[in-house]
């Protein structure tokens, strides 16, 4: 284990929804590895898709939430939302280097080729893009930008490789890995209107808050490739990353985070306290996982 000092760890939760126990989990998780190594935990609200994260009232009940729960975080909290001109600037060192290229394909046809292709081996439920787009001919390019099509950009994996070949990275608990960004996703990097995405914004504000030691649920580990590559394209350090386990209930299905009776404010509804239910949750660890309520 090759943990470095200041350990620094981060909670970094999507405003779209409830706070649910797994948030809970990893929250918890992040403040105690931090205070067991006397390290800092940060705050991050991951705002930047403005459908999901529109209503202001989650916003305000994880704050709410965090607090009943007496989980404190060290520093200024950092919104991703306030933040579009970084990941603009990151952005654009990524195309500089030519590792961006547009994707024309909606969500219906990239749908439509992933369940053509359902035979295939992929990891997880997360639809993995073809790379349908990659080859395109520069003229057809053109043709398209300068009609108007609607795109997304999505990054060269395989030019990627080329530039940084296979980066390492560490996880507690799995130990060292090797990242080939060949076989990771073409991911979407931006949109229209927005000049970020999930992975680009991760590794930008990582590096912005100083984060030495990534905990989070086992949910993300198949990202943690992409996002170790961009790391490397860009030019930041990597932190050590440690994936806890996640949620599940009696019958082994992973906990929904929809499902409101495993919300904080259901939970607190119901009389639970907050020792309560941090000890149902450490007995929850120590069952492998299984939340029984
Ligand atoms: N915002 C993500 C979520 O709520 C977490 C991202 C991360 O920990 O890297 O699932
Ligand atoms: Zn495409």
């Amino acid at each position: 284990m090759s943990l470095r000092h200041p350990v620094i760890t981060r909670f970094a939760p999507t405003p779209s929804g409830a706070l649910h126990v797994g948030h809970v989990l990893a929250a918890w998780q992040a403040r105690r590895m931090a205070d067991a190594h006397g390290g800092l935990c940060v705050l991050r609200i991951e705002d930047i898709d403005t459908e999901r994260t529109r209503d202001p009232r989650w916003l305000a009940s994880i704050y709410e939430d965090l607090e009943w729960l007496g989980i404190r975080f060290d520093g200024e909290v950092m919104v991703q939302s306030r933040r579009m001109g970084v990941y603009a600037e990151a952005l654009g060192k990524l195309r500089s280097l030519g590792l961006l290229y547009p994707c024309f394909c909606s969500r219906a046809e990239i749908r439509a080729e992933w369940e053509s292709m359902a035979r295939a081996p992929h990891t997880g439920e997360h639809m993995r893009y073809s790379g349908h787009c990659r080859d395109l001919p520069e003229e057809r390019v053109s043709e398209l930008l300068e009609k108007g099509v609607p795109h997304a950009w999505r990054i060269n994996m395989r030019r990627v490789e080329d530039l940084v070949g296979c980066p390492l990275w560490e996880d507690l608990r799995l130990g060292i890995r090797r990242c080939v960004p060949s076989t990771c996703e073409d991911a979407v990097l931006a949109r229209k209107d927005t000049p970020t995405s999930y992975h680009l914004a991760v590794v930008v504000d990582d590096y912005a808050q100083r984060v030495s030691l990534v905990t989070r649920g086992a949910d993300l580990l198949e990202f943690t490739p992409l996002q170790r590559a961009l790391q490397a394209v860009l030019g930041l350090p990597t932190p050590v990353y440690a994936h806890h386990l996640l949620l599940r209930d009696a019958r082994g299905k992973r906990l929904a985070k929809r499902d409101c009776v495993r919300s904080v404010r259901f939970l607190r509804e119901q009389g639970m306290n907050p020792q309560q239910l941090l000890a149902a949750l450490q007995c929850a660890v120590e069952r492998g996982g299984v939340w029984e309520g």
